[in-house]
C-alpha cells in the first residue's frame, strides 16, 4: 500500500524552514517587513497600559511594558536595556500629564528616530482632568483610577493602533467594543459595591494622591501624603495635620500601597495612635502599578477589583474579605 502521506512530508519541512526565517525576522529588529505583515512591537511605560495595549491590540501585537509590579513611575528612569526595547519599537504608549517624571529625555530621543511616542492619557477631555491644588495648575496624571476615563483611553489606543496598521484596523475597533463592555461592567460593579462603605465612613487616607479619580468619580473624599507626585517627601508637619485628621474623624482604617514606601504612612499610625486614636492599616492598594503578571491583580481590572474590595472590607467592618492576608509586612 502507498502511503499517501509521503507527499506533504517533502513539502512540510521546506515550508517550515522558510516560516523559521520569516518569524525570526518579525521577531527581531528587521523593521522592513510591512507592519501589516508582521506583529506591532508596542512599548508601554506602566503596566496599566500595557494590559491595556495587550487588550486592544488582541493577536496583532507584541507587548512590553518597562515598569514592572511595584515600580514608582514618578521616580522611574529608563535603564540601558529599555534603551534597545525602545528604539525597536513601532510605537510607545506612555500615560503623559507628567506622570513619568524622569523619562522625558528617553522619550524625546525616541521621538528624534521616528517613532511614534503617544502621552495617551493627554486625550482625556480636559474637563474632566482634575487641578488638585497642591500640584500647583498641572494636571492629576492618575487617571486610571476613574473606570469611565479608562475607558477613554481604551478608545485613544485603538485609534493609535489603527492609525500605524490601518489594514487590520477593524480587529482593534472590534476588541476596543468588546473590552469597553467589560470596563462598563467593572464601572458599573464599583459604583454598586462602594454603596456598602457607609457616607460618613468614605474616606480614604494613602501615603500619595494616586485615588482623587477614584474619589471624584464614586464618591470618597481623598487625602494623601505626599502630594501628587512621590518625589517629595512628607514632611513632619503633613504627618500631624493628617493624624489629627484622622483621629478628629475616627477615621477606622488607612492604607499602604504598592508601589510606595509604606514607611510615612507609619508614621501617621503611630501619630494617631499616640492621639489616643484607634486607626489600623486596612490593606494594601495597586495605585501606580499592577501586581504580578500571574495573579488576578496583574491586570487592569483585577486591580480596580481588588482595591474596592479593599476599600469596601477595610471602611464597611466587613472582616470576611480579603483584607487581613494581604497587608505586607
Ligand atoms: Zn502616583
Amino acid at each position: 500500500m502507498t502511503c499517501t502521506c509521503s507527499t506533504p512530508i517533502r513539502w512540510v519541512a521546506p515550508l517550515l524552514f522558510f516560516l523559521a526565517l520569516t518569524l525570526g525576522a518579525c521577531g527581531g529588529d528587521d523593521k522592513d517587513t510591512p507592519i501589516a505583515d508582521r506583529k506591532v512591537r508596542v512599548v508601554t511605560t506602566t503596566s496599566m497600559l500595557a494590559d491595556l495595549a495587550r487588550e486592544i491590540g488582541g493577536e496583532r501585537v507584541e507587548v512590553e511594558g518597562l515598569m514592572g509590579p511595584g515600580v514608582d513611575p514618578h521616580l522611574y528612569r529608563p535603564r540601558e536595556s529599555d534603551v534597545a526595547r525602545l528604539v525597536e519599537a513601532d510605537m510607545v504608549l506612555y500615560n503623559g500629564l507628567e506622570l513619568e517624571g524622569k523619562m522625558g529625555e528617553a522619550l524625546e530621543q525616541v521621538e528624534g528616530l521616528g517613532i511614534g511616542a503617544e502621552p495617551v492619557a493627554n486625550t482625556v477631555r480636559s474637563s474632566r482632568l482634575l487641578q488638585p491644588e497642591e500640584f500647583e495648575g498641572a494636571f492629576d496624571p492618575h487617571v486610571w483610577m476613574d473606570v469611565s476615563l479608562w475607558r477613554d483611553v481604551a478608545e485613544t489606543v485603538a485609534e493609535v493602533l489603527a492609525d500605524a496598521d490601518t489594514a487590520h484596523a477593524e480587529i482593534y475597533a472590534a476588541n476596543l467594543a468588546a473590552y469597553d463592555a467589560e470596563l462598563e461592567a467593572l464601572d458599573e460593579y464599583v459604583r454598586a459595591r462602594v454603596q456598602d462603605v457607609p457616607e460618613d465612613q468614605r474616606v480614604i487616607v494613602t501615603a500619595h494622591d494616586a485615588f482623587n479619580y477614584f474619589g471624584a468619580a464614586y464618591g470618597f473624599e481623598v487625602r494623601g501624603l505626599q502630594g501628587l507626585s512621590t518625589a517629595t517627601e512628607a514632611g513632619t508637619g503633613d504627618v500631624q495635620d493628617l493624624a489629627a485628621f484622622v483621629a478628629d474623624n475616627d477615621i477606622p482604617a488607612m492604607f499602604v500601597e504598592t508601589s510606595v514606601s509604606d514607611r510615612s504612612i507609619n508614621a501617621v499610625l503611630e501619630a494617631v495612635r499616640a492621639r489616643g486614636g484607634t486607626v489600623e492599616i486596612g490593606g494594601s492598594l495597586f495605585s501606580d502599578a499592577l501586581g504580578d503578571p500571574d495573579t488576578p491583580e496583574g491586570t487592569y481590572e483585577g486591580m480596580i477589583r481588588h482595591n474596592v474590595e479593599t476599600i469596601v472590607s477595610a471602611l464597611s467592618g466587613d472582616t470576611t474579605g480579603p483584607v487581613a492576608a494581604r497587608v505586607p509586612s
